[in-house]
């Protein structure tokens, strides 16, 4: 964060007791100058809010930040089209009539303008009754105090910092807290209590505990928020560095158990026999965690943060044996597609990833720790397919031990299925494997139509390239076929060629 050198150097304006900064010299991007000589013209007082002033205190701006909000004391969409005529480039201008909003495209940016507005709410309803404020009134109706600052782009203060609720401090603190009283806030809109737990895990913030008691009180609120904001919010929140610090906070404010039961079931520690099975939940937030340092894959990270899902079904104390689990990696799989479609995730080959990736994720596991044969890595790559080192990546984030030498003798033995998985795919390209002789051709060669036989011979040839006893190859496949179908009461009718003989 570069947030202390920007500070510092806008210090040098504070005056008095108002502290004033000015920001001019970091608003890099031409829109802005264009946007100021349009409000003077227009006798129409322009500001820059939200996000683009919060990121610009807190790194710095680059040239092109990704998006800017533009709040007018007048006319958003006629602003929109007045700076749109004065930049006089053919750029995309999209209206929202009903939202009172446009959207300029620039380059990689996008610049949104909105009048000002006061807003009030209902009860059953997200969506606020509006009508045109002043400044103030838009900046009230602003989530949190860091996202409620704006910068004047007008010529009497062009660049000047309107805070009004302290949002520099509060940076400073690393603090997430609502400019008016939190409860109103949240009950307003419930979507913030989400957003407030998206900012506070991105920037690694904590919740104001004024803040963050009345996301509890107004959990149950959440209710009135679409499926879709709400898993929005989730990946958001999955895709930022340190995703668990996101669901500790979605566990502490009750969220979590609305929105996402089953991983809140995973919460807990049991005792039979002075033998204690580890907190799941915590074992959880780790593995997502570690994915997170290595792949900004959003479904990998779903597959690390559901990969244990059905461990409370499966739970089980077995005496001699301890706390057991069996089956969870199957069981979590069938859970996959409900938990997608309440979600409203994608039911697609995303979902089907996910799947895998949970079925899958004790194979390599299994593999390190016992002597490591061929033929079980042969059907791990024919298993995985293209997914393989997807599947390592996310057996190691599993390996949680607080014990660093077993962390280290588990890396270790992954790295020996790696090199095999290495060297028996240079020889058997098992990877995406097409089996060299199909169902039509054993038809064909033992005149028999398509039928249980023509399964039973495709799969043992298959098996038998998997367990190694033959190699992947045309003329072994071939062979084996017509000695499977023989010992089947079969008799070769028609000799098979190659296509491309
Ligand atoms: P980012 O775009 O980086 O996720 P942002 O703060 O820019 O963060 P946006 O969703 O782009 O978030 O919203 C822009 C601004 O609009 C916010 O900074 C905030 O001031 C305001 N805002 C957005 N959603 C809400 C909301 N639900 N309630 C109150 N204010 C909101
Ligand atoms: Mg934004």
């Amino acid at each position: 964060m570069i947030f202390n050198a920007v500070i510092l150097s806008i210090r040098l304006y504070f005056c008095g007791s108002k502290c004033t900064m000015n920001l001019s010299d970091h608003l890099h991007h031409k829109v802005f100058r264009i946007i100021a000589s349009v409000a003077a013209e227009e006798h129409t007082p322009s500001y820059v809010i939200g996000g683009f002033v919060r990121d610009l205190l807190i790194e710095g701006a680059g040239n092109t930040p990704k998006d800017i909000d533009i709040v007018v004391i007048g006319s958003g969409i006629e602003m929109a089209e007045k700076v749109k005529r004065s930049i006089g480039e053919e750029l995309s201008l999209t209206v929202f009539k009903n939202f009172g909003t446009a959207m300029l495209k620039w380059g990689d940016t996008e610049i949104e303008f909105v009048g000002a507005r006061k807003e009030s709410y209902r009860r059953n309803s997200r969506k606020p009754l509006v009508e045109n404020g002043t400044l103030e009134d838009d900046q009230n109706r602003r989530d949190f105090t860091i996202n409620a600052m704006a910068i004047s782009l007008n010529p009497d203060n062009f660049g000047e910092l309107l805070d009004p609720f302290g949002g520099v401090r509060h940076l400073e603190e690393k603090v997430i807290i609502t400019p008016l009283e939190p409860g109103s806030t949240f009950s307003d809109d419930p979507l913030r209590m989400l957003r407030g737990i998206r900012f506070a895990t991105r920037l690694g913030f904590d919740i104001d505990p004024a803040t963050q008691n009345a996301i509890h009180q107004y959990r149950e609120r959440i209710g009135i928020v679409s499926q879709e904001r709400i898993t929005d919010e989730l990946n958001k929140i999955i895709a930022t560095k340190q995703p668990g610090k996101g669901f500790q906070l979605l566990d502490q404010t009750g969220l979590l158990e609305m929105i996402l039961p089953e991983l809140h079931q995973l919460k807990g520690v049991e005792e039979v026999n002075e033998q204690l099975h580890k907190d799941n939940f915590l074992h959880t937030l780790e593995v997502l965690d570690n994915i997170a340092l290595k792949t900004d894959d959003l479904w990998l990270r779903w597959a690390a943060l559901l990969h244990d899902i059905a461990k409370p079904r499966t739970r089980k104390y077995e005496t001699g044996t301890g706390w057991t689990f069996h089956a969870h990696e199957f069981i979590g799989a069938k859970m996959i597609p409900g938990i997608f479609r309440r979600l409203k995730l994608p039911l697609n080959e995303k979902m089907k990833y996910v799947q895998k990736l949970v079925q899958l994720h004790l194979r390599p596991i299994i593999l390190s720790q016992d002597i490591v044969t061929d033929a079980a890595i042969r059907r791990l790559i024919f298993d995985a397919g293209e997914d393989l080192e997807d599947l390592m990546t996310l057996c190691e984030a599993d390996i949680t031990s607080k014990n660093p030498r077993t962390v280290k003798r588990h890396l270790r033995n992954f790295q020996i299925v790696r090199e095999k998985i290495i060297e028996l795919e240079e020889r058997d390209s098992i990877r995406n494997f097409q089996p060299p002789i199909s169902g039509d051709d054993i038809q064909k060669v033992f005149g028999i139509p398509p039928s249980r036989p023509v399964g039973i011979i495709k799969n043992a040839i298959k098996e038998a390239i998997l367990d190694g006893e033959i190699p992947n190859n045309f003329e072994a496949a071939c062979q084996k076929m017509v000695e499977i179908g023989e010992a089947m009461g079969l008799t070769v009718h028609q000799e098979l060629k190659r296509e491309d003989e």
